[in-house]
C-alpha cells in the first residue's frame, strides 16, 4: 500500500527528507510505520507513526429510553 508523502530524517544527509517509495507497515505491536528510501542518497528510512491504530469501537448509539406510555383505557 502506497501512502502519501511521509517525511523522515535521513541520517546520511542529516536532514529531513520526504520518504521515497514509502510503504506503510503495521508492526507486531500494532503500531504503524512508514518504510522507504531517501530520495537523495537511497538510504533506507524508517519512521514510526505516532499514536495507536484507529480502531473505532462500535458506540452504543441507540440509547434505550424507558418508554412509559400510558395505555389507553
Ligand atoms: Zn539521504
Amino acid at each position: 500500500m502506497e501512502i502519501r508523502m511521509a517525511e523522515g530524517y535521513c541520517v546520511k544527509c542529516k536532514a529531513k527528507k520526504p520518504i521515497a517509495n514509502a510503504i506503510e507497515e503495521t508492526m507486531k505491536n500494532g503500531r504503524k510505520a512508514v518504510k522507504g528510501k531517501c530520495p537523495t542518497c537511497g538510504v533506507v528510512m524508517f519512521k514510526i507513526l505516532g499514536g495507536k491504530t484507529v480502531s473505532a469501537p462500535p458506540a452504543v448509539a441507540a440509547a434505550t429510553t424507558s418508554d412509559s406510555r400510558v395505555p389507553n383505557a
